[in-house]
């Protein structure tokens, strides 16, 4: 039986096209400069990105460590959505490598200007931890693939610049944003001082993710990725797949989204599960479980019996997520499989 694998967007695999994209790459050592790949690669997104330069990481949480080791000091303060993924998926990175700690504001992954005003601590006070630092997460993982709407962000990074704040977007997932929305990614990047994005996840790459930001700022970061262990070398190998993908996996994305339409559709149908419609923007379903229903673990492993394999957040919460791999038919047995699971025994 194959699998429909719908834990995460990070489970797809190369395409022979791709394959063959990695294999024909030139290739050098980057930490010499000297990889032909992953230079074409840093231009590229940081043109798509509208910033100065750009750089290669190994990963998104790379991408995060390294914006708080950029503009924050231990004991500093980052105003960051609630359920970020810099709080939650990182393995408490954030304390023990930046050693600052996070003030969550707003609710659903969004916030306002207003929430951030409100929640900036002043340098130079007697008592509180100054905030050198605001994070957005676009789209927001954990609370389903929201989007984050673009007016809000640059009404954030107004009065975070007012204050002398830098701004960082994680934008792992910009690109399903930016799809939903029909608008350029540069767009929704221009307010930030500093934007990630991720190779690895709707554009179907095995692995990196790139930071952009001004000339200076990345020329910091590349003193940071090399402490963090993330300087490696022939990395065009991983650039080739990434240029691969912008080519032919960017335009496609929407599919995704239409998929997770289809999904959250018909669950959201059932009376024991609680999906609010209006947060499936894009690729990501957050499924509630009601006390009725069978608990996420149970799910999870019913689900794997019946070769649909989904993520359990917590004990009422499973999160399923279209990708690549996955298409509309696959989409529509997981649908059917997942909503004959939770209307039945507990
Ligand atoms: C996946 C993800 C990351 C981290 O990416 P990795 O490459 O898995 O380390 C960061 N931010 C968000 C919002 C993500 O979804």
């Amino acid at each position: 039986m194959d699998l429909i694998d719908l834990r995460s967007d990070t489970v797809t695999r190369p395409s022979e096209a791709m394959r063959a994209a990695i294999s024909a790459a030139p290739v050098g050592d980057d930490q010499f400069g000297d990889d032909p790949t992953v230079n074409l690669l840093q231009a590229r997104i940081a043109d798509l990105l509208g910033k100065e330069a750009a750089l290669f990481l190994p990963s998104g949480t790379m991408a995060n460590q390294i914006a708080l080791r950029l503009y924050t000091r231990p004991g500093d303060d980052v105003i960051v959505s609630r359920q970020s993924h810099a709080v939650w998926h990182e393995s408490g990175a954030a304390a023990a490598n930046a050693g600052v700690q996070f003030t969550e504001v707003g609710a659903e992954g969004l916030f306002t200007a207003d929430d951030v005003a409100a929640a900036i601590k002043a340098p130079g006070h007697l008592l509180y931890p100054p905030t050198t630092l605001v994070e957005v997460e676009n789209t927001h993982n954990r609370a389903g693939g929201v989007i984050f709407p673009t007016a809000a962000a640059t009404s954030i990074c107004a009065v975070a610049r007012g204050h002398g704040i830098a701004t960082y977007l994680d934008g792992a997932r910009l690109w399903n944003a930016a799809g939903s929305l029909g608008r350029p990614i540069g767009e929704l990047a221009a307010p930030f001082d500093l934007v990630s994005v991720a190779l690895s996840k709707g554009l179907g790459a095995p692995g990196g993710s790139l930071i952009a930001g001004s000339r200076d700022d990345i020329t910091r970061a590349v003193r940071y990725r090399r402490m963090a262990g993330g300087a490696m070398r022939q990395i065009g190998i991983f650039a080739a797949a990434g240029l691969y993908a912008l080519d032919h996996n960017v335009d496609r994305i929407v599919d995704d989204h239409a998929n997770a339409r289809l999904i959250g559709e018909r669950l959201a149908a059932s009376p024991r599960v609680r999906l609010d419609l209006a947060t499936v923007q894009t690729n990501i379903l957050v499924i509630g479980l009601t006390n009725d229903a069978p608990d996420g673990p149970t799910v999870v492993a019913r689900a794997r019996e019946r070769g649909v394999l989904v993520f359990a957040f917590d004990p009422r919460t499973i999160r399923a997520v279209t990708h690549l791999d996955v298409d509309r038919m696959a989409c529509l047995r997981a649908a059917d499989v997942l909503a004959d699971i939770v209307s039945g025994a507990n």
